[in-house]
C-alpha cells in the first residue's frame, strides 16, 4: 500500500450504488468518497482502497445507496393534522376540517412543531431535500435548519386572512423579509408560491411573477387539481386556469404547476413548449378522489414530472417510496401499458427531475461527482427483500421507508441506523401529544 492516498473526509463502500445519472445504471461493489459537503468520486471499491484514506469509512455490505429522495410538494407543518379529517371530499375537507383549524391553530409554534415532526419523518424515509408551502415559512426554516434537511421555502400568498398574514400583499411582503433574512443560508432555496389560481386574484399573480424574475426563482402553484377548480375558474373567469396564467404570462419554465390532474392534449403541449414542471401527488389524488393525473402523457411529451406527497392531512404518508410505487402502478392504470413509467424513470422524477424543478440539477439529485452529498443507504438484507435480481426495480417495487438505514445531507449523516442525529425521539413525541391535546381534547 502506498503512502500517496488521498485523504477524504468520508468514504462509503456499498453492495451497490445507483447513481441515477447516468440512467439504468447499477454499481456493484462500488464506493463513494466525500470531502466536506461534496461528492468527490464513485469508483469500484476494490479501487477506492487503493485511492483514498478516509477519516470515516463505511462499510455497507447489503446495502443500495441512492441519491436523496426530493419531496416537489409538501406542507410540512401540516404533519400536526395527519388523519384528522379523512375520507372528505378537496373543498369540503378543506373548509370543513383543514382551514378551521388553521385559523384556530396556526402560529409561529404550530408551524415549527409541525414542521420539525415532518422533518423527523421525511429524514427517516430518505427524503433530504423538501418543497415546502406553508404559513409561517420563517418557524418552517428554523426547524429545516435544525433538522439538517435542505429545503425550498414557499413565499406564501392567499386571499385568505390567517394569524400570519392579513392579505395577500401582507403575504408577499412578510415571505419576501424572511427572504432576505435567510437568503444566505446554503441548504435553502425559495420559491413565490401562489396557493392556487382560486385564491390569489390577477393583480396578486401579476406581481408574483414580476417577483418571480426579478429574483429568478420558480413559481410553486397548485393547478387543474380538482373539476370543480376548472368549473369555479369557467364561471369566474371564463376560462380555464392554464389559459389565465398563459394569459398573466405565468407559464414557462420557471412554473412549479403541482397536481395537473385535468389536462387538455393542448395544455400538456404547451407546458412542453414552455419548459413548465409538473410535480405529481399520486397519494393525495387519490385519497381526495382528485382523479389520475396523465403523467406517461406529459413525460412522453417531455414535460418534466416530479413527485411530491402533499401535505400529511391529505396523504397520509410522507414517503417517497410509497409515493414512487403508487405512481408506477397508477401510471399503468391510466394509460393500459404495463410498460408505462417504469421503475428507473420513477426513480428519476423522485430525484433528478424534482431537482430540476427547483433548478438545482447541478447541484443535487443524483450521485454524481461535485455534487452535494446527499445521499441515502438502503437496507436490501431484510427478509422481504430477497432475491433481488434488478436493485432499480426494487427500489420501487418492493423496498419501503422503512428500510432506510442512513441518510447524509451535505455531507453530514443525519440517520445513523435509523436513529436522528438531529432532533430528539421525546421532544417530537412531546410535539404531537401537545398539539393533539389542543385540536382535538379527547
Ligand atoms: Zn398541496
Amino acid at each position: 500500500m502506498s503512502n500517496s492516498r488521498q485523504t477524504v473526509d468520508l468514504l462509503i463502500d456499498a453492495q451497490w450504488v445507483v447513481p441515477v445519472r447516468p440512467s439504468k445504471v447499477s454499481l456493484k461493489n462500488h464506493s463513494v468518497a466525500v470531502v466536506a459537503n461534496r461528492i468527490v468520486a464513485i469508483m469500484p471499491t476494490t479501487d477506492a482502497h487503493k485511492t483514498f484514506v478516509a477519516d470515516k469509512h463505511i462499510v455497507l455490505g447489503n446495502h443500495v445507496l441512492i441519491p436523496g429522495l426530493i419531496n416537489l410538494h409538501t406542507h410540512a407543518a401540516m404533519s400536526l393534522m395527519r388523519g384528522q379529517a379523512d375520507d372528505s371530499p378537496l373543498m369540503r375537507w378543506l373548509s370543513d376540517h383543514i382551514w378551521p383549524t388553521e385559523t384556530r391553530h396556526i402560529s409561529e409554534q404550530f408551524v415549527y412543531d409541525g414542521t420539525l415532526l415532518a422533518c423527523a419523518e421525511m429524514l427517516r424515509a430518505g427524503i433530504t431535500f423538501a418543497n415546502d408551502m406553508y404559513f409561517f415559512p420563517g418557524a418552517a426554516i428554523r426547524a429545516f435548519i435544525k433538522s439538517g434537511m435542505r429545503a425550498a421555502i414557499g413565499i406564501i400568498v392567499i386571499y385568505l386572512p390567517t394569524a400570519y398574514a392579513s392579505d395577500a400583499q401582507n403575504y408577499l411582503d412578510k415571505g419576501l423579509a424572511i427572504r432576505d433574512e435567510y437568503k444566505h443560508e446554503t441548504k435553502l432555496s425559495f420559491c413565490l408560491a401562489p396557493d392556487a389560481p382560486y385564491t390569489v386574484n390577477d393583480k396578486s399573480l401579476t406581481q408574483i411573477l414580476t417577483y418571480a424574475e426579478q429574483l429568478n426563482i420558480p413559481i410553486h402553484i397548485h393547478l387543474h387539481e380538482t373539476l370543480d377548480e376548472l368549473r369555479q375558474s369557467q364561471t369566474q373567469y371564463s376560462m380555464r386556469p392554464i389559459e389565465r396564467l398563459q394569459k398573466l404570462g405565468m407559464i414557462g419554465p420557471g412554473l412549479l404547476a403541482v397536481h395537473c390532474v385535468h389536462m387538455e392534449k393542448h395544455e400538456i403541449a404547451l407546458f412542453a413548449r414552455q419548459g413548465c414542471h409538473v410535480v405529481h401527488c399520486p397519494s393525495s389524488n387519490m385519497k381526495l378522489a382528485s382523479g389520475i393525473a396523465p403523467i406517461a402523457e406529459l413525460l412522453a411529451n417531455g414535460v418534466n414530472v416530479g413527485l411530491g406527497t402533499d401535505g400529511a392531512a391529505s396523504n397520509n404518508r410522507l414517503d417517497i417510496f410509497s409515493e414512487m410505487r403508487l405512481a408506477a402502478l397508477l401510471g399503468k392504470v391510466a394509460t393500459g401499458q404495463a410498460s408505462a413509467l417504469p421503475a428507473h424513470q420513477v426513480l428519476e422524477m423522485a430525484t433528478i427531475n424534482s431537482a430540476k424543478a427547483l433548478g438545482l440539477e447541478d447541484q443535487t439529485g443524483s450521485i454524481s461527482v461535485g455534487k452535494y452529498a446527499d445521499l441515502v443507504a438502503v437496507d436490501f438484507s431484510a427478509i422481504e427483500l430477497l432475491p433481488c435480481y434488478d436493485p432499480i426495480s426494487h427500489l420501487v417495487y418492493v423496498a419501503g421507508r422503512e428500510n432506510v438505514s442512513h441518510v447524509w445531507v451535505d455531507g453530514k449523516l443525519l440517520v445513523d441506523q435509523g436513529k436522528l442525529n438531529t432532533i430528539d425521539r421525546q421532544e417530537i413525541q412531546g410535539i404531537a401529544n401537545y398539539w393533539q391535546n389542543r385540536i382535538s381534547p379527547s
